[in-house]
């Protein structure tokens, strides 16, 4: 067994960049070749069908089904070109990953032969078998039809020989099984709230909206290495392993060059991505080593998530050509930087005005501050959901720790905006929020510099940070599908926009004007804001957890007590007034990542303890052996004074039974406590009896790591963290 380590690690060793295979061309010859966009709508439809199909994705109209065969025909027309051979309904369950059931277009054509045939009635609906996904109970096993229904705003996409229909996932009886269905409730939302509000300052405005940029982090592996590691290949992240002499602590890799084998994967994967009409935009060497990061120009919120979706796919494909494999989750490795998704997050007006940056003029400025204060008055009221919205048992490993946000949601203004906000308070509503050094005086005036987004004024320490122009949901994690956070912050969003109009058309109502009015109806927010949600100091320390929760923050770390924010009255009543959830559809999901906690954290301590037993203890044992015939060899050669000589290897049995005692004894606890979890049916407490068990394994992790470092190199059977981390 030794040796196979040392063979893997040689051959992963000298393996040599591969040759890319994206084309000489300009990637602007073929971005969206495989999507069917507007330009192929255009082409393979006729000017009705066009107008039509235009007229569903820009204003939410449904189509005939005559129309829909039209769409489905030019599709098909398009879709057999690139060589397609099957269609399916690509959808997003709970799962988190996203599924796909392949149909292919073979049809008897009643003359005794074989077409491809694929009509409006199969691009519009389909009925999967869909029993085996998580629903929380809300579709029994019994009643396992649930539909997927096409969501047009998102455009269809080819993968290797399949048409891909992006869809949402519903149960027969309505309630959502996806994480699509919810987030598009959200956006409109969002969208219903603040277009009132923008028609008080332009009145062309009829739709807002919400804008997504996700920062992809990831690590890569190589795969010869990755195959050596069960816990890698069965939990995504390393549950075991003494820390490298050296990892991130000369920060040499943050930014620094790419390393050739791993260039020539991503010059693969921007190829594929273009072709997905995903534009990615920049690639980089993260803090970590074997860390990197990937994103996109910022696009409207659904289809960045689904392009996020599709991206997390295309990764692992191509990262097998290369010989790597990609760890998507969110702490592969303790003791250096895990992986997040921070989530760059903007509303916009349909006449083109971004509303989280300063405008051109007072009253632009005005729109922009009233965004700003209602999104912080939202974050503060939902401190708690948010964070129960990014939370999952794998983020748990990163959130807190000193390299992500601590687990307490805060937003961090930075100078400018605190200044302004202190401002804004201070002086009489009515007074003009000017762009600065446009008036000749600054007196009686609150300005904003045009450019204020100052790089080093910014926070990394804090889960939500505003960067110029968005705010950024730092806690998501590098695995999460965006929709979960996305769809409680838009929530909280827009619930807060609609008492903000309510409150502001009450004061217009007494004949105010509007700087005044909405100046007035800010500014009791602000206070109730500045000094408990904003944050600028360090977000890791120990006082701050302490001041937070004096502030009234929510500074729970558990995962599954973080879950329940969700059924908490206040986040019922407003996912449910918004109608983004019904009650039945939060318990359920609610059950839904419950189950998924406790699970996840089982097959983990299982993998721990497997490897304990039939990795770790036997590769000790033959160490320990050798020692033991050492001593008896001493024994033999000096019987008077082998004590002494020998001291080394004594210490050394001794350390190895003392080491394999308290591993053994740690397994078989973190057994019972399975057991015992084992029983208990409410998917709550299980999952609590699982936090536990999480916690736990970090004491078993111990003896193992401390084993690592003393048995002979040659005997270790798992690749270790240097070899992990470093070989690329
Ligand atoms: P950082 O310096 O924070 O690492 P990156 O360049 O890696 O920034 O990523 C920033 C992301 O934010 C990109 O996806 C970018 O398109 C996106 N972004 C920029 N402006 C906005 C905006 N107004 N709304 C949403 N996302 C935005
Ligand atoms: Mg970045």
């Amino acid at each position: 067994m030794s040796k196979l380590r040392f063979d893997v690690v040689q051959d992963a060793f000298k393996k040599r960049a591969l040759d890319v295979t994206a084309p000489a061309e300009r990637p602007s010859a073929y971005f969206g070749e495989l999507v069917f966009n507007r330009e192929k709508m255009r082409k393979y439809l006729d000017i009705k069908t066009y107008e039509a199909l235009v007229d569903c994705i820009d204003n939410g109209r449904s189509l005939d089904l005559a129309t829909a065969d039209k769409v489905a025909e030019g599709m098909k027309e398009w879709a057999l070109g690139h060589g397609v051979t099957h269609i399916t309904h690509w959808f997003q369950p709970l799962t988190e990953v996203t599924a796909e059931k392949h149909d292919s277009l073979m049809e008897y054509d009643r003359k005794g032969g074989m077409i491809e045939s694929f009509n409006g009635k199969s691009l519009i609906q389909q009925e999967p078998d869909a029993s085996s996904f998580p629903s929380g109970g809300i579709r029994a096993t019994f009643e396992a039809r649930g539909y997927t229904a096409w969501d047009p705003t998102s455009p269809v996409f080819i993968q290797d020989d399949t048409l891909c229909i992006p869809t949402v996932f519903i149960s027969y009886t309505g309630e959502a099984l996806d994480y699509k269905t919810p987030l598009k409730k959200a956006l409109k939302a969002v969208s219903d709230a603040a277009v009132p509000i923008c028609k008080l300052f332009d009145p062309k405005v009829s739709k807002v909206h919400s804008y997504l940029g996700w920062e992809q982090e990831y690590f890569l592996v190589d795969e010869d290495l990755y195959a050596a590691r069960p816990d890698l290949i069965l939990t995504g992240r390393t549950l075991m392993g003494h820390a490298s002499s050296k990892n991130q602590q000369l920060e040499d890799h943050y930014f620094a060059a790419i390393p050739t084998r791993v260039a020539a994967f991503m010059k693969d994967l921007e190829y594929e991505g273009y072709k997905l009409g995903i534009p990615l935009k920049t690639r980089h060497n993260e803090v970590a080593p074997n860390q990197f990061e990937l994103a996109p120009i910022f696009g409207e919120c659904n289809l960045s998530n689904d392009q996020n979706q599709m991206i997390m796919n295309v990764m692992n494909k191509v990262a097998r050509k290369h010989g790597f494999v990609v760890l998507l989750h969110e702490k592969p490795f303790d003791g250096i930087n895990g992986s997040g998704k921070h989530n760059n997050w903007s509303l916009g007006t349909d006449t083109g005005t971004l509303l989280l940056a300063p405008g051109k003029d007072p009253a632009g400025n005005l729109q922009f501050v009233t965004f700003f204060v209602n999104i912080l008055a939202a974050v503060q009221k939902h401190n708690a959901l948010l964070k129960a919205s990014i939370a999952s048992a794998t983020n748990a490993h990163r959130l807190g720790a000193n390299e992500a946000p601590p687990a307490i949601v805060s937003a961090f203004l930075g100078r400018t905006m605190t200044e302004v906000l202190h401002k804004l308070l201070e002086l009489p509503s009515g007074t003009p929020i000017e762009i600065a050094g446009k008036k000749e005086t600054s007196v009686g005036i609150v300005e904003i510099p045009e450019i204020f987004v100052d790089n080093t004024d910014r926070n990394r320490t804090s889960p939500f940070a505003f960067t110029g122009n968005r705010f950024e949901f730092r806690a998501v994690g590098s695995s999460a599908n965006c929709a979960g956070a996305m769809t409680a912050l838009s929530g909280a969003v827009a619930e807060q926009l609609l008492i903000f109009k309510k409150a502001l058309d009450k004061e217009l109502a007494s004949g105010k004007a509007l700087e005044v009015a909405v100046m007035d109806v800010l500014k009791p927010i602000i206070s109730s804001i500045i000094d408990v949600v904003c944050f600028d100091g360090n977000g890791y320390t120990d006082e701050w957890k302490e001041e937070a929760a004096r502030r009234g923050l929510d500074t729970e770390t558990s995962v599954p007590e973080m879950i329940k924010s969700f059924t908490k009255p206040e986040s019922v009543e407003m996912f449910t007034s918004l109608g983004i959830y019904s009650p039945k559809e939060l318990e359920a999901r609610n059950e839904v990542k419950w189950e998924m906690y406790t699970k996840k954290v089982q097959i983990e301590s299982r993998v721990m303890g497997r490897m304990a037993i039939n990795h770790v203890i036997p590769a000790a044992l033959a160490y320990q052996n050798i020692l033991l015939k050492n001593l008896k060899m001493m024994k033999e050669a000096f019987p008077d004074s082998y004590q002494e000589k020998a001291a080394v290897t004594i210490t050394l049995i001794e350390k190895i039974s003392h080491r394999i005692d308290q591993l053994q004894k740690g397994v078989a606890k973190m057994i019972e406590a399975r057991k015992s979890a084992n029983t208990i049916e409410n998917e709550y407490e299980k999952a609590k009896a699982y936090h536990e068990i999480a916690e736990s394994l970090f004491a078993i992790r111990r003896p193992i790591d401390k084993l690592e470092e003393i048995v002979d190199n040659d005997m270790w059977p798992l690749p270790k963290y240097r070899e992990l981390l470093f070989i690329n």
